[in-house]
């Protein structure tokens, strides 16, 4: 029996999810303090014909008193879980785990001493030393891309919980987590934009500058890199307002500073080829609206609302809202950039939260707006596109990845291409999508080749969706952003947690460098060969066991 081992919030929908039992009925019961159970609701198991196979449906969505609970159906029963308010609060604890054992230049108590002392970030003949923030991954890699969204992730999170009112304790813990990552953020950059936006590192060095293991980075000017650490400056400069002011000022003017050197970057050929990160002109244009809203609400500056405005338009035409398909008709996803020429598509790091939680800042922001409606009407489109295409993946109602279209391997080299892209299996894999009609193809996963794990695809669409949820009070949008979190905690097909130390049965993780860690989240799920179906196999081998702070700090900021 699949269910959330984390448990299920008060009113969402609540269900799990089985095959082949016997029972026709299954039991609800109710096991806090008392070892015999009292059983609060018995209903018939029910049938599920779809796409995907024949499922047996375990509902209990009209239960909504607080309590741990167990599931019976026959001789079959699960372990306990919770039906309460803050069935997540416990990741949160956990996740914030992970990011504090993942600190570099840290002594973590059990880990490593203060680490990497001798890596250096070089812009010319400077130099500065850049430990700090979070390792990235499995690895011991650093850079701002990582570091950047996982501290505004906090921050943002951290504000929620402030207005709140909500467990000081835990805010104190995610604050001092989220200063870890803006320390990096304020130390390591130079004059002119330049910073580091991904260093790969995989050796604990000597600590000793001057001989051979020492690393040295050259920083580059990176618009994206920019506007992330723009964004992650100026909100962490709102929360801090009133406890330090002094780091709040000082992170205020930097990321006036970083933002300027965004623009600039952004309309100067110098930038354009920088290869870190290089983002596609819809997610440059996203995260342009989401530094420029955050130093609005900083600053109260015209220009950063004008900037907003202008990248907003690019963000709204960069959308596909005519319908393709016809067996299966779907609009509402995004391309990468207005001429709507390619759909947007990543494989391991994910954005797809970036337009739509650009556009729902605007619409928050300057209600009285002319284009107010359009950017309201992408939102609302984005989110029915989400749930239109989970219906696909019923009972699960897992977010599929992308829709494709059987013409794009073409634009894929024959072999050879990017982490092993060979023009056969791309198209292979679009094939075995879900046909929607006119040579459109909605695949679950994304298409992919040796880097293969979806949760940084997943969760970014799951915040996408969920930012959309907020805006416009959808609760059923917010219940399908939360059946993805189910998804990783249990109520998957392998009836496992995938978090590290949360949960049931979760497996160790692929983290070679730092030990196993409470919170941690892999890359993800992946496919088997060309399929369109989820793969976890039982070995434990980068990239798709790999522990990454990406997906976990998409998992703070939903
Ligand atoms: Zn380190």
């Amino acid at each position: 029996i699949a269910f959330s081992h984390a448990g299920y919030s008060l009113g969402s929908t609540k269900n799990a999810l089985a095959t082949g039992i016997a029972a026709r009925e299954f039991q609800l019961i109710r096991v806090d303090n008392n070892v015999q159970g009292e059983v609060v609701l018995a209903k018939p198991v029910r049938e599920y014909q779809g796409r995907l196979g024949r499922f047996q449906v375990l509902d209990f969505s009209e239960v909504r008193t607080p309590g741990r609970y167990v599931i019976k159906a026959g001789e079959l029963a699960t372990r306990p879980f919770r039906i309460a308010d803050e069935v997540w609060k416990e990741t949160i604890w956990k996740v914030v785990n992970f990011f504090f054992c993942e600190r570099c230049g840290y002594a973590v108590p059990g880990s490593h001493d203060v680490c990497h002392r001798d890596w250096q970030a070089a812009h010319g003949d400077k130099r500065i030393i850049m430990n700090g923030g979070w390792h990235d991954a499995g690895d011991l890699s650093q850079g701002l891309v990582n570091t950047g969204e996982a501290t505004y992730a906090m921050f943002a999170l951290a504000e929620r919980m402030k207005i709140r009112g909500e467990d000081p304790e835990l805010l104190a813990a995610l604050l001092a987590e989220a200063r870890w990552g803006l320390d990096w953020i304020l130390k390591v950059r130079f004059e002119g934009g330049y910073r580091i936006g991904f260093a790969g590192m995989n050796i604990w060095t000597n600590g000793i500058l001057g001989d051979a293991d020492d690393r040295v980075r050259e920083a580059r000017n990176n618009p994206t890199v920019n506007y992330i650490a723009a964004a992650a400056e100026a909100i962490a400069a709102r929360v801090l307002r009133d406890s330090d002011p002094e780091l709040a000022a000082r992170s205020l003017r930097l990321a006036e500073d970083d933002w300027r050197y965004a623009i600039a970057g952004q309309e100067s050929p110098e930038t354009w080829a920088t290869p870190a990160y290089a983002a596609t002109p819809m997610e440059l244009a996203a995260m342009g609206v989401l530094a420029s809203a955050e130093l609005y609400r900083a600053t109260g500056k015209q220009l950063y609302a004008e900037k907003a405005f202008e990248l907003g338009r690019i963000v709204v035409a960069s959308q596909h809202t005519n319908y393709v398909g016809w067996q299966f008709p779907l609009a509402g996803f995004f391309c990468t950039g207005p001429d709507r020429s390619n759909i947007f598509h990543q494989f391991h790091r994910g954005n797809d939260q970036a337009p739509v939680v650009a556009l729902a800042a605007l619409c928050r922001l300057f209600p009285e707006h002319q284009d107010w409606i359009r950017w309201y009407s992408a939102v609302a489109l984005y989110a029915e596109y989400q749930k239109r295409a989970a219906s696909s993946t019923e009972p699960y109602g897992v977010l599929p990845a992308y829709v494709y279209k059987d013409t794009e391997y073409l634009q894929v080299p024959e072999g050879g291409g990017l982490y092993q892209a060979t023009r056969e299996a791309f198209r292979e894999q679009v094939l075995n999508g879900m046909p929607l009609g006119d040579g459109y193809y909605l695949r679950a996963f994304p298409v992919w080749f040796a880097r293969r794990g979806n949760y940084g695809v997943l969760l970014s669409q799951a915040k996408g969706l969920a930012a959309a949820a907020q805006l416009r009070s959808d609760l059923a949008a917010a219940d399908l952003a939360q059946k993805q979190l189910q998804w990783v905690v249990g109520r998957n097909p392998f009836a496992q947690s995938t978090m590290y130390g949360h949960g049931y049965d979760w497996a160790q993780l692929y983290s070679v460098s730092s030990g196993d860690i409470v919170g941690a989240l892999p890359v993800g799920m992946q496919t088997r060969g060309a399929s369109d179906a989820p793969y976890w196999p039982a070995q434990n081998c980068y990239v798709y066991k790999e522990v990454w702070v990406h997906p976990a700090a998409r998992w703070l900021w939903l």
